[in-house]
Parts: structure tokens; C-alpha cells; sequence
């Protein structure tokens, strides 16, 4: 059995949820979940709670509450609320198509916040048309207008130092970006990191 099974999903939302899950309907649970991270599993051997075999992008999300953590497939996106519809749509094409960037070179180093690649994005991309829902959510958010251009600050891929992967990208070259999305709890404030996943040159 590899179909969906939306009734199978919401039961595992109910079991890692609240009381007040337990009699709720199905839109007031699914409302509960907020977005946490993207992977590309390499391969396509997850199983999404609701039953669908073969899964290879997996979004995470997070119960406001309970603080419990699950993922989905891209075909339970449809499950939840408007908002965290859009922002799941976005990262799901972010890391399986990823954006066009144009690199411009490293961020200023702020004390606090660490230096990152700035690429330059298509105004028509989910990034930029979707802003407003995750700057509700999420600030920082690392896509910016900034000199008439839309800036995207991303993190190489893993742990590795900014000054090392530099050295295989050149300025004004154009790239396209395969990035993961994560979010990332600080004391007062709930931002979104991107993480690269892959870079792949693209003719100019
Ligand atoms: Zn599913």
C-alpha cells in the first residue's frame, strides 16, 4: 500500500499532539503544525506518515505545543493551513529545482551573525513572492531588497567555513542553488537559515 492516506496522517498528528487535538477536527489540528526544516534525503526510501512509500524530500514540522516533530511528504502539503501551505510549496521546490543566483560575494560581517553568500534572485521567485508570509514568521528572514535587487543569503553546504567554499564560486557567475530550509530558535526571535545542498555552475 503506497497511496495516501490523509486519515492515517492525521491520527500520527493527534497522537504527537495536545489534548485539545483529541476532539478537534482535522483543520483546527493541522493548524497547530509550524514549519522547522527541509531535507533531501538522497534517496527516495522515507515513508510519510500517511502511508506513501518512496519518499525522498521530507519537510519537518513542529507542533506549536507539544514540541513533538514529524515530517511530510510534498503531497500532504495540501493538509495544512494557507500560510504554511505557501511556505512548504516554496521550500519543497527549493530543494528539489532550486533558484537562479547571480553571486555577489560574502555578507558584512556583523558581530553576532555569522558571514554568508549573498546571491542575487529573481524577483518572481517563491522567495521573493511568498515574503510576506514568512516575514510573519520568521525574522530574521535571509532574502532582502536591497539596491534595487533581491538578495538571498545562504550557508555552504554542512558545516563548512564560508572562506573555504568560496573559492569554487566566482562573482557575477550565475549558479543554480538547491537549498535546504531551516528554522532557527534563538532566545527572542524565530529566524530561517538556507543552507546550500548543491551548486551547479550555469552558462552566463
Ligand atoms: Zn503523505
Amino acid at each position: 500500500m503506497t497511496n495516501r492516506n490523509p486519515g492515517k496522517l492525521m491520527a500520527h498528528l493527534r497522537k504527537l499532539g495536545d489534548e485539545v487535538d483529541m476532539n478537534s477536527g482535522n483543520s483546527d489540528v493541522a493548524m497547530k503544525w509550524q514549519f522547522r526544516t527541509t531535507k533531501d534525503n538522497g534517496a527516495a526510501t522515507e515513508e510519510c506518515p500517511c502511508g506513501k512509500q518512496r519518499i525522498r524530500y521530507l519537510m519537518f514540522i513542529r507542533h506549536k505545543n507539544t514540541r513533538n516533530t514529524t515530517f511530510v511528504g510534498s503531497g500532504c502539503i495540501k493538509m495544512f493551513e494557507e500560510r504554511l501551505q505557501n511556505m512548504m510549496k516554496v521550500a519543497h521546490a527549493l530543494i528539489v529545482r532550486g533558484v537562479r543566483g547571480t553571486f555577489l560575494g560574502l555578507t558584512d560581517e556583523v558581530e553576532g551573525s555569522p558571514t554568508k553568500l549573498e546571491f542575487k534572485i529573481s524577483a518572481h521567485h517563491g522567495l521573493v513572492q511568498n515574503i510576506d508570509d514568512f516575514r510573519e514568521c520568521f525574522n530574521p528572514f535571509p532574502v532582502a531588497h536591497l539596491d534595487n535587487k533581491w538578495i538571498c543569503q545562504v550557508f555552504p553546504p554542512g558545516r563548512e567555513s564560508v572562506y573555504d567554499y568560496i573559492e569554487q564560486l566566482n562573482i557575477e557567475q550565475q549558479y543554480n542553488l538547491k537549498l535546504e530550509l531551516s528554522r532557527s530558535d534563538q532566545d527572542d526571535q524565530t529566524g530561517i537559515s538556507l543552507y546550500i545542498t548543491e551548486c551547479e555552475e550555469l552558462p552566463n
